[in-house]
């Protein structure tokens, strides 16, 4: 559906250095399976997928809305959402489309603990957030609720945040409501679930820039956005590695959200 123009958006944060001998006696000793093509990983450094299934990953190119970053097969100035003021966030965009290999490899960093996935996620993301129009400088992970963070050992969006190389907020945002699967809700009963979800602690000023895993409906990040706001932030503006464009979203109203 995506496949225009594959851009070679690993080659740089991810050259091929030789295998090292500390790799290959890993290997031996402790093979890696590719979580997405069983193949085996011999260099650790991409963690637990192959380098085929990571260059399979399929950047998000533009057209995409300037504001929220919706796909869209041609589009002049904002989308129909953005247009009618929808959304509390100044900017958003994704690195990459929601493939099938994608949902692979997410769910088994949240779900597997691969979270060797996150570092290149993370350096993904990076890529991202120096080519599009940033300016924030405080990084904010969304937060998972403490029982749900407790449970998982780590909260995905951190680990990846952890790659951009600015200073990271973990604890000015905390997640009050531990909000109940958003799967197969529409955009207004995700928005009531969420409403009153999140509290800022603590004083905030400026451009705030919001990390998550995945963008389903933008409805998260539109309530921390408004959350960020209300207690004075000046542009939140939010970055995800995955983007779940608005009509895959329709075509499959199944679990996409926690499926990952
Ligand atoms: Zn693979
Ligand atoms: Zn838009």
């Amino acid at each position: 559906m995506h496949s225009a123009t594959v851009q070679p958006i690993l080659t740089s944060p991810f050259a091929f250095p030789q295998r090292t001998l500390i790799d290959s006696i890993l290997n031996l000793l402790f093979p890696v399976a590719c979580v997405v093509c069983r193949a085996q990983v011999l260099e650790r450094r991409w963690g637990a997928a192959c380098p085929d299934c990571w260059s399979r990953l399929e950047p998000l190119a533009p057209p995409f809305c300037p504001q929220c970053g919706e796909p869209a097969p041609a589009i002049e100035g904002l989308c129909g959402r953005c247009r009618k003021g929808e959304y509390a966030f100044d900017l958003a965009r994704s690195a990459l489309f929601f493939t099938d290999t994608l949902r692979e490899i997410i769910h088994h960093l949240k779900y597997a603990e691969r979270v060797s996935l996150a570092r290149s996620l993370g350096d993904i993301l990076k890529v991202c957030l120096e080519h599009e129009p940033f300016s924030g400088r405080i990084v904010v992970p969304v937060p998972l609720h403490r029982k749900r963070e407790r449970e998982r050992g780590f909260n995905q969006a951190e680990l990846i945040a952890a790659r951009l190389g600015r200073s990271l907020e973990t604890r000015l945002l905390r997640r009050r409501k531990n909000t109940p699967s958003q799967t197969g809700l529409s955009r207004s009963e995700r928005k009531r679930n969420l409403a009153g979800a999140f509290e800022v602690r603590g004083p905030v000023a400026g451009t705030v820039i919001l990390v998550d895993d995945v963008y389903t409906t933008g409805s998260t990040v539109h309530e921390i956005a408004r959350t960020l706001k209300r207690a004075g932030a000046q542009r939140v503006e939010v970055l995800t590695v995955a983007r779940v464009s608005n009509d895959f979203y329709r075509a499959a109203e199944t679990d996409i959200s926690e499926a990952v």
